[in-house]
């Protein structure tokens, strides 16, 4: 372990079990010294999360839908009471209608098109738009986003279109909060074997894809995803904004089927 966030604090969203990449995150960021505040959706999600943040020392459990306004308010209520500043929030959210997560992205109907578009989008600048309050000494904001944003991947779908928004507001939002020293970033996954994935059509034949024909041959972990976050959370990270950082064990890199690569 190492002490890169010693004395820093921080928020992390989107916690849901310990296959979640918010637990790789957290797990990084608690090893490196930082104590870690959560957020949960729904009191199903609570009696997970509980044991997870005593794990890392935290009794910082709050819930938030962030559909809702007023739940992130009274979410950023609750944690001033505990905190009088924020160092970084981790935003690992993503919600989809998954009956359009497979089929054709030319049939997204209108609802799912906004709900997709406002949880997986929206709600991290409504989040970062409060956390910059108690930020009074610089931060730094972390979400994760997907290669669907950037090319055309199977049953992805309206989720890529979502992913695209929200990487483009990562750069709106460096920008605008790069003055007072917040620093705003994605990391782009590979594919994880998690909850929100599980909903993806044919999830197993796309982590199949990735091991073999990513450089590393492999697909990556939370921990991978944790190494990562923390170098952008700390202040090792200190000259990135704006950037969305690619932990797929290189896929986005190649242009075509490995030569090696066995048949699925
Ligand atoms: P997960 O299911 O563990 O986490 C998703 C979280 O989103 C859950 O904790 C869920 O409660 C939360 N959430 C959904 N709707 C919410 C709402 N209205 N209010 C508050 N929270 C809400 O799955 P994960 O794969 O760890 O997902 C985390 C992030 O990583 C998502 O943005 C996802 O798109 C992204 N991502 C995942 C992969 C992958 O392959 N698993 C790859 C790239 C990016």
């Amino acid at each position: 372990s190492n002490q890169l966030l010693a004395g820093k604090r921080g928020l992390i969203m989107g916690l849901a079990n310990d296959k979640s990449i918010a637990w790789g995150i957290a797990r990084a960021l608690s090893g490196a010294g930082a104590d870690l505040a959560f957020s949960y959706q729904g009191d199903a999600l609570k009696k997970r999360v509980d044991p997870l943040a005593a794990q890392l020392g935290s009794d910082i459990v709050l819930p938030c839908d962030v559909g809702d306004e007023a739940s992130i308010d009274a979410l950023f209520s609750a944690l001033k009471v505990r905190w009088d500043n924020l160092d970084f929030v981790v935003h690992a959210i993503g919600f989809s209608d998954k009956n359009e997560l497979r089929g054709r992205y030319v049939d997204t109907s209108r609802a799912n098109f906004q709900l997709s578009m406002d949880i997986s989008v929206y709600s991290f600048t409504a989040v970062v738009q409060r956390a910059e309050k108690m930020m009074s000494e610089g931060g730094s904001c972390l979400t994760l986003t997907y290669y669907g944003a950037e090319k055309v991947m199977p049953h992805y779908n309206v989720m890529g279109v979502a992913k695209a928004a929200l990487e483009a507001s990562v750069r709106y939002l460096a920008e605008d909060l790069g003055k007072d020293g917040i620093r705003v970033n994605a990391i782009s996954a590979g594919p994880i074997k998690t909850l929100a994935a599980s909903g993806i059509g044919d999830f197993r034949y796309i982590m199949k894809w990735n091991e073999y024909n990513s450089p590393l041959r492999r697909n990556v972990t939370i921990d991978d995803v944790g190494g990562s976050a923390l170098y952008l959370l700390s202040d090792l990270g200190a000259g990135v904004t704006g950037e969305v950082l690619h932990v797929d064990a290189g896929y986005h890199a190649v242009g075509m089927k490995a030569v090696d690569a066995p048949d699925i």
